[in-house]
């Protein structure tokens, strides 16, 4: 049976799954497709889809016969609204994250999905699926003997005008705040933030770079260096220091080259090409499940953590480095 795709929102990300479904991965075809800049759609289809059709409804494309599970991939305000609905369709839902843009919208498609009575959405954590993330993850339970420490840093090139400090949290952090806590497997329990000097590279209304620290209930300690305005690449970082030993994240695939008394290795400058993979193998998931029924890897669950931790975070940046709360409710047991 071929899985028939609905996809909302045919930007950057839109178009690159629904390449992906058509032409990378198989067992699925996208039928549908809608964004409410209909342009947008029409390149999507010319370029991957020439057989899908465009909706000028996404609510019209949810319900659709022809649709079998649905990809959120519009903008982020936008994803709550379509999330829901698919739920209500009792439809399988890939969501890029975030999955709502506050904890209450997450925690309501958490408590949607409950009372469908089984797992319908896939949050778009695709770090979770990364290579380099899952030995690390591997390496934890096996090498390094119980955590005690994480040293992480998320570092872009540049941002433009348009980001502010919050988007530090909410756009990039949000990553770490994810996959951490799934290599972890532990829960956070407050956020701090401190600001070093401020990089002449940022403009007026960044404050960057940032240091977070995330504690988390089994005491595990985390800094987070978050650097948008770095220079000199695209640079994720991460090593766990654990009881027994350390483990690092592998560096991406380069050449390593030796010359004029230099060992040199590239560093990637654009964040589509660091977890390019990943990308293959959360969609792969997310389609295995959904022939089923079902939907796989990050829940609705995870997304309301990120958003909840998020919250915290974004309350510790005016907090001058004190502790904010992260509390949560009980994990419910369809997230067990
Ligand atoms: P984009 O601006 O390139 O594309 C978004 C598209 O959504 C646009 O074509 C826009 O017209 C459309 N849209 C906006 N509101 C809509 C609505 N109400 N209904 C239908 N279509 C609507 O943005 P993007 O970079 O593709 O990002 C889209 C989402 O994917 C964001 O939530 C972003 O955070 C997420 N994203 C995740 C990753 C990742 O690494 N997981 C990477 C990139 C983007």
């Amino acid at each position: 049976m071929i899985l028939k795709i609905g996809v909302i929102g045919t930007g950057a990300i839109g178009q690159d799954h629904t390449r992906r479904i058509n032409r990378v991965l198989a067992g699925a075809r996208v039928t549908a497709l809608n964004d409410v800049n209909r342009a947008n759609a029409e390149t999507c289809q010319r370029d991957h889809a020439p057989e899908a059709r465009i909706f000028d409804d996404a609510h019209a494309l949810i319900k659709d016969a022809d649709v079998d599970a649905i990809l959120v991939c519009s903008w982020g305000q936008t994803h709550e609204d379509y999330v829901l609905a698919a739920i209500a369709a009792g439809k399988p839902c890939f969501c890029e994250k975030p999955l709502a843009t506050t904890a209450e919208g997450a925690k309501r498609i958490v408590e949607a999905e409950q009372a469908a009575g089984r797992r319908l959405v896939q949050v778009g954590f695709m770090r979770r699926y990364d290579p380099g993330y899952v030995a690390l993850k591997k390496a934890v339970a096996g090498v390094t003997g119980a955590p005690l420490m994480v040293h992480a840093a998320h570092r872009n090139p540049r941002v433009g005008e348009n980001y502010l400090t919050p988007m530090a949290i909410h756009d990039t952090l949000i990553h770490e705040i994810d996959v951490l806590r799934w290599l972890l497997d532990d829960d956070y329990v407050s956020a701090r933030v401190f600001f070093p000097r401020k990089s002449p590279r940022a403009h007026e209304n960044l404050r960057d770079p940032q240091v977070v620290v995330l504690e988390t209930a089994g005491g595990v300690v985390i800094d987070v260096e978050v650097f948008v305005n770095c220079h000199y690449g695209y640079d994720i970082q991460c090593e766990i220091v654990g009881e027994d030993g350390i483990a690092r994240l592998p560096e991406p695939m380069g050449i390593q080259t030796r010359s004029g008394a230099v060992l040199g290795q590239p560093i990637l400058m654009d964040w589509k090409d660091r977890f390019i993979d990943s990308y293959d193998y959360e969609l792969a998931d997310f389609l295995k499940a959904a022939a089923q029924g079902t939907a796989a890897g990050p829940t609705a669950w995870d997304g309301y953590v990120a958003a909840v931790t998020a919250d915290a975070c974004v309350a510790a940046q005016d907090a001058a480095g004190e502790a904010v709360a992260i509390d949560l409710p009980a994990r419910p047991a369809l997230y067990a």
